[in-house]
């Protein structure tokens, strides 16, 4: 993709997790000036499985004349011939054999490594794109005028641009700032364990070790308020398992946080014994409390200069699928709403890309709770007269989605509305499901 000529705009993100690296990279790509300030000191290969659907793969194939998706092909599940097979708790039986749908290049889906696949982006933004990722570099305070906004770093460095991301994370800092007060998370009552490793131990397993030697495969068993996903990736040599259930505990939101296998054996009692044989061979797990935070009343600053974007705005469940996704969303949005109004509308700008993405996002973070309601609540007899009630729901208007594309067609008619507030509603600004259709493929 060509740069587009300079805009004169200076963008500051806070965060180079995948939400401010992409909307580094689409700055940059719009003509601003760009540069991040990250706390962690150094990349490391954090966390484990991490998914993309099609609307995030689009975003990825337009990046390095398609090399960017080449190489997260590479490390990320290839399910062409296996599908996702759906299982019940207690019996292990097949309830569901769901087939994945057929690739478009255009709209890759990628599921991998959180870590590896965020080496692959933040290596573009920094080495290919040359954009600046001043590292170890803890925001301590955000700031705005009317003509400006700024961040303080932990040296007392002050920095300051026409606009300021906040892509900062679950426990963003600039949110305070937009919101005045500190927004603090709920239990959802429920937590994931989580764990990646390699198939060394799974391999000499008679009950596991068809998950490994036949290439990718994904799995789900579905029990009472309870679901385990286990994956095997990169022809099968990795393996990864996530198990959600009833928590109610109160620690911190931690992707560090080290969970017990004891805990984990507990509730699979009564399972199909595949599933412990699976969790016996895990070095280590994460133990991943589930926080609920309600919907932001605004991600944009008083005098819309600071933007909250990714999971600073906007966290999601799991069972969405869609989180980080969502995040590159916006990162996409907000460049090109910047390079639309240009240097003098960058307030009018921000505001407009809070209009084009609430309702979107909104309505997508809902489909985690449904998903998850879906599962945990399961009438088998349902399922067993119509298995496909149990699928993971693939929506058309979540994945079918040009975020890019959508932004350059509304933003005109968005920008007058919030620098009109009297105008009439933007037909089709927010992109919404017509009607509730959920395709299951
Ligand atoms: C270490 C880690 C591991 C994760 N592992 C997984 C996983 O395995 N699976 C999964 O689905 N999701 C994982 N996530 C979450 C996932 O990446 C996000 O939900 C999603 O990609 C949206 O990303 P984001 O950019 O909005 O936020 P994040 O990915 O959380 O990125 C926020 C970034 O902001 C930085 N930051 C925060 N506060 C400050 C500050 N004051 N100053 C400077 N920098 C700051 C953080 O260090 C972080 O790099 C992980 C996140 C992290 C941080």
């Amino acid at each position: 993709m060509a740069t587009h000529p300079k805009t004169g705009i200076k963008v500051v993100v806070v965060g180079a997790g995948f939400g401010g690296l992409t909307a580094a990279i689409e700055c940059h790509l719009k003509g601003h000036t760009v540069s991040i300030y990250e706390n962690f000191p150094a990349l490391k290969t954090l966390g484990d499985i991490i998914s993309f659907g099609a609307n995030g793969g689009r975003i990825f194939h337009r990046w390095d004349e398609g090399r960017i998706s080449k190489r997260l092909r590479e490390l990320s599940i290839d399910l062409s011939e296996y599908g996702f097979r759906i299982h019940k708790y207690d019996t292990g039986e097949v309830v569901y054999h769901q087939r994945n749908p057929p690739a478009n290049p255009e709209t890759p889906i990628f599921n991998g490594h959180r870590g590896e696949l965020h080496e692959v982006v933040f290596n573009y933004a920094r080495d290919k794109l040359g954009i600046p990722i001043h590292l170890d570099q803890w925001v301590e305070e955000y700031f705005e005028t009317p003509e400006e906004a700024g961040i303080v770093l932990k040296s007392g460095e002050k920095v300051t641009a026409d606009v300021v991301i906040g892509a900062d994370g679950v426990r963003s800092k600039a949110r305070e700032l937009v919101l005045g007060y500190v927004d603090k998370p709920k239990s959802s009552g429920y937590a994931v364990w989580r764990a990646w490793f390699p198939n060394t131990d799974m391999i000499r397993d008679p009950l596991t070790k068809e998950f490994c030697e036949n290439g990718d495969t994904f799995n789900g068993w579905i029990g009472p308020d309870v679901h385990f996903l286990f994956s095997t990736i990169k022809n099968g040599s990795d393996c990864c398992w996530v198990l959600t259930h009833r928590d109610e505990h109160d620690i911190d939101e931690s992707w560090s946080f080290p969970g017990k296998l004891e805990d984990v054996y507990k509730v699979l009692e009564g399972w199909d014994p595949v599933c412990r044989a699976i969790v016996e061979k895990t070095p280590s797990l994460v133990d991943w409390k589930l926080v609920y935070r309600d919907p932001l009343p605004t991600w944009v600053s008083q005098h819309a200069r600071i933007l909250l974007l990714g999971d600073a705005a906007h966290p999601f469940l799991p069972t969405s699928a869609q989180g980080a996704t969502q995040a590159m969303e916006d990162g996409v949005t907000i460049a090109v709403c910047l390079k639309n109004g240009g240097k003098e509308n960058v307030q009018a700008a921000v505001r407009a890309h809070q209009e084009i993405r609430y309702d979107r996002v909104r309505a997508i973070q809902k489909t985690g709770e449904t998903t998850r309601d879906r599962w945990h609540k399961t009438d088998w007899a349902q399922v067993a007269a119509d298995p496909k009630s149990i699928a993971f729901p693939r929506e058309e208007w979540i994945h079918t989605f040009d975020a890019e594309g959508h932004a350059e067609v509304v933003f005109a008619d968005v920008l007058k509305k919030v620098t009109n507030p009297q105008a009439e509603a933007v037909e089709g600004a927010s992109i919404l499901p017509s009607a509730p259709a959920v395709v299951a493929v």
